[in-house]
């Protein structure tokens, strides 16, 4: 078997420099070339995983199929090569630290001193492998959360440079992603910055063997030489990252720069066909020379960070895509929102979408959104607490359930429309114990879902712990809003809609997670080809 070959990204001089859509560019191109590859993103910080963040800290939480709640980066990657990552693709500091601690509870060191090297740096690099041997990859991509320098990341910094010594540099390469700052008052290009961040790397044993500068300016060959000659890499590894107006066109532009090529020659690797982004490139085209416009509202209530929504978003890029039309999003926060001002806060909207949250903040702008949508026949999409909101709505306002809830916000609601899973009520722990990762959901035939899906079974990922409480599941139906998608194990409902409404679909799950460029979902697809066709 060839030897797995290891990509490491690391980033210096400043944060959100992108380096996980460099990563994920990278594999793009490479997989565009025939060869397997997956990304991974080590993180420093010391959560076991991100599902215990608030998203104000590190934007959104994005969840694998096999469960896990992860980093963000990790939907950037599924998005760009349309594969699912797992459990394994995340690594954070925490988790290293929960291994090595279990095992040294267990005796496993037997009598050993457990430090930072050998143990913690051992397990790093064990968890950098897992990938390649579980799955057969023949590219790892390994992006490095954090900045060169920071005192959290050196026990990864010391790992990469051990597996680069260990298998050998033909077989492992580090590529680094600095900024190169433009300073208008003299109109220049300042190099200095990413000459200290990889001296910086060097004192921690590591040349860099690819450089990619983020610019806003084009890169001419002086800069590019003065980089090479005093970073130590050759011409054709500095690479230009200049700032794109959107991140699906870095590919294409990675493309341009060779990144792929220089990495395989780095990587002793034949260069073979040459990646083919005709799909992307069509995609691309779509998304920067739209035809049409809507104007969509996103009710949340994490809007100041528009990272908290990212895959809802990305979402909506895909969709909006395939119907060859721009869609612009306008964060609503949820806190603002109430039955007075809801027209004039969300009168000019296609479609009304209300996001996932947890808690009581916001929920009633929340509420106050589903009911305008519900009685002006505004498409309306719901997801998680989005459609918990308009089970809430419905049992107020048409069922006459006064003072109806979710347990989770009125733990004395006289009638808990929205109640703690079964499973969920012995729980004391609040990281990774949510009914998280994908699960099947049975499509009732004659609904608005079955003709968006043209299915009969499809599987959706999750991460919530209060549920629709089937006793009620008369007294809705009657009414006209229907559980059009079930979970066939637990009767779980999934999906719900009211199929006299123009629009109106509520998910339990997490269709966000799930789409992709090459594969964009299909309820988005249609909650804009409907807004569309309502525009405003
Ligand atoms: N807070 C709700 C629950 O736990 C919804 C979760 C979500 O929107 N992701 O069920």
């Amino acid at each position: 078997m060839p030897t797995k070959k290891y990509i490491f990204v690391t980033g210096g001089v400043a944060s959100s420099l992108g380096k996980g859509i460099i990563s994920a560019s990278l594999a793009k191109l490479l997989q565009s070339r025939g060869v397997s590859v997956t990304i991974q993103k080590l993180d420093p910080y010391i959560n076991v995983d991100p599902g215990t963040l608030n998203p104000y800290e590190h934007g959104e939480c994005y969840v694998t199929n096999d469960g896990a709640e992860t980093d963000l980066d990790l939907g950037h990657y599924e998005r760009f090569i349309n594969l699912p990552t797992t459990q394994d693709n995340n690594i954070t500091t925490g988790s290293v630290y929960q291994s090595v601690i279990n095992k040294e509870r267990k005796g496993d060191y037997l009598g050993k001193t457990v430090q930072v090297i050998p143990h913690i740096t051992d397990e790093i690099k064990r968890r950098i492998r897992v990938l390649g041997t579980k799955q057969n990859f023949d590219f790892i991509i390994t992006e490095m959360g954090g900045t060169v320098g920071d005192i959290e990341s050196l026990p990864y910094i010391e790992a990469i440079r051990q597996l680069k010594w260990e298998l050998g540099s033909g077989n492992v390469i580090v590529i680094h992603l600095t900024l190169v700052p433009f300073i208008s008052a003299s109109g220049e290009l300042k190099t200095k910055p990413t000459q200290h961040s990889v001296k910086l790397l060097l004192e921690n044993g590591i040349q860099p063997d690819i450089l990619v500068l983020r610019t806003e300016k084009p890169l001419n060959s002086d800069i590019r030489k003065k980089v090479a000659l005093f970073c130590n890499v050759d011409m054709t590894s500095v690479v230009e990252s200049i700032d794109a107006s959107t991140i699906y066109e870095v590919p294409l532009m990675m493309k341009k720069e060779k990144l792929d090529v220089t990495t395989l020659k780095k990587l002793h690797m034949p260069e073979g066909k040459e990646a083919d982004l005709a799909d992307w490139k069509k995609f691309v085209e779509k998304v920067k020379n739209p035809v049409k416009k809507i104007h969509i509202a996103l009710v949340g209530k994490y809007v100041e960070l528009p990272d908290s929504y990212k895959s809802i978003t990305e979402s909506i890029v895909h969709a909006g895509a395939v119907n060859d039309c721009k869609v612009s999003v306008t964060n609503i926060h949820s806190e603002n929102v109430n039955e007075g001002n809801v027209d004039e806060l969300l009168g000019d909207f296609s479609g009304i979408i209300v996001a996932p949250g947890f808690g009581t903040r916001g929920i009633e702008g929340k509420i106050a959104a589903v009911r305008y949508a519900r009685e002006n026949n505004i498409p309306f999409f719901g997801i998680c607490l989005g459609l918990q909101c308009a089970v809430i709505e419905f049992a107020r306002n048409v069922l006459g359930l006064t003072g109806a809830n979710s347990r989770e916000m009125d733990r004395r609601t006289p009638y808990p429309v929205i109640d703690l899973m079964e499973e969920q009520k012995d729980v004391i722990d609040k990281g990774g114990t949510m009914r998280l990762g994908a699960y099947d959901c049975n499509i009732a035939e004659k609904s608005r879902v079955f003709e968006i899906f043209k299915r009969k079974q499809i599987r959706e990922r999750h991460r919530h712990r209060y549920e629709f409480n089937n006793q009620f599941m008369d007294e809705f139906d009657k009414a006209g809003m229907k559980a059009s998608g079930m979970n066939p194990e637990t009767g779980l409902v999934e999906i719900m809609e009211i199929p006299s409404h123009k629009w109106f679909i509520g998910v339990q799950f997490h269709p966000e997670y799930q789409s992709t460029v090459q594969k964009p979902h299909p309820l988005f697809v249609d909650f804009i080809k409907t807004a569309l066709s309502e525009k405003k």
